[in-house]
């Protein structure tokens, strides 16, 4: 069965559409975006138009390549004391010279709507309600969720331990109790774990998941996006041959993709 991403990110979106519109306030989510990165720029469009579409309020902060880190801190602190924006958004990469570590911990918490700040993160880590759950790991939880997928006491992998996906996906799903073991470049006999797993989420960008699986309802959750050789968009998952024994399987594009942008904007609907 294919885990159908754009489907289900249409029917979220049109949920926060209608608690937006029956909030007393508008959100309102500013994102920045520094320098000229063409990728940013359309990754920011595309957060714009989701947030047009469910009534949020979107403000895009277009800032020089050469602006210091000074200058980009005051500008957060800024938008941290304006009352009317509610949530804030750093697009990512930044320039060499700033520091993106400084840069996310300046986000005051209660607008920090990618979830990444220490105290968002921190709280995930010790099994507290953080104010936002990281927006790509959130999505993919609320896929498996409508496909009724157990979590609890499933052998979940991890493929991938970046800040963004891989670590908070892991944490999430420890929440919910399943059994995680992480992998990276280091890993060992990857194969074996995979095939073995009830649950495989796959955050890397390589074509690391190449097998046939062990068991009958495995699921398979394809985080990677990247152009291959022919240019071609494509993921982690040799779709091919991985489909042919998994019971579920997300595609690339239309999986995970559209989720990360629907549970963003979830989370820009949510005023503190
Ligand atoms: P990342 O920072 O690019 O890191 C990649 C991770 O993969 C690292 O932890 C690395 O291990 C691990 N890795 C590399 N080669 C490996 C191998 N051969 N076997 C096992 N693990 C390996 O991660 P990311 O930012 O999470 O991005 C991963 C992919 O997901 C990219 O294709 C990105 O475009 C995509 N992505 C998609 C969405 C979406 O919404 N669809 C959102 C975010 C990311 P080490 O730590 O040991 O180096």
């Amino acid at each position: 069965m294919i885990l159908d991403g754009k489907a289900l990110s249409e029917k979220v979106l049109e949920r926060v559409r209608i608690k937006v519109q029956k909030l007393n306030r508008q959100p309102h989510l500013v994102v920045i975006l520094v320098g000229d990165d063409t990728s940013s720029k359309i990754y920011v469009k595309n957060k714009r138009v989701a947030a047009e579409k469910v009534g949020i309020k979107s403000t895009i902060v277009e800032l020089p390549d050469s602006i210091t880190e000074q200058d980009l801190l005051k500008r957060i602190d800024d938008l941290n004391n304006d009352k009317d924006v509610t949530g804030i958004l750093v697009q990512l990469p930044l320039p060499k010279h700033i520091d993106k570590n400084k840069v996310t911990m300046a986000i005051s918490p209660k607008k920090d709507v990618d979830g990444f700040t220490p105290e968002n993160v921190g709280k995930l880590a010790i099994g507290l309600e953080p104010y936002f759950y990281p927006a790509t790991p959130q999505g993919i939880i609320m896929l498996l969720d409508e496909y009724n997928i157990p979590i609890e006491g499933a052998d979940a992998v991890v493929i991938g331990r970046s800040n963004i996906v891989g670590k908070p996906m892991a944490q999430m799903l420890l929440k919910r109790n399943a059994t995680v073991t992480m992998c990276h470049s280091y890993s060992k006999d990857l194969e074996c774990k995979i095939k073995t797993a009830d649950i495989v989420i796959s955050a890397v960008g390589k074509k690391v998941v190449r097998c046939k699986m062990d068991k009958k309802n495995s699921v398979i959750v394809d985080v990677g996006i990247y152009r291959d050789s022919n240019g071609r968009l494509t993921g982690d998952v040799d779709f091919d041959l991985v489909s042919k024994s998994a019971g579920y399987i997300s595609p690339v594009p239309g999986g995970v993709g559209p989720m990360t942008i629907a549970s963003l904007m979830y989370n820009a609907s949510k005023v503190y």
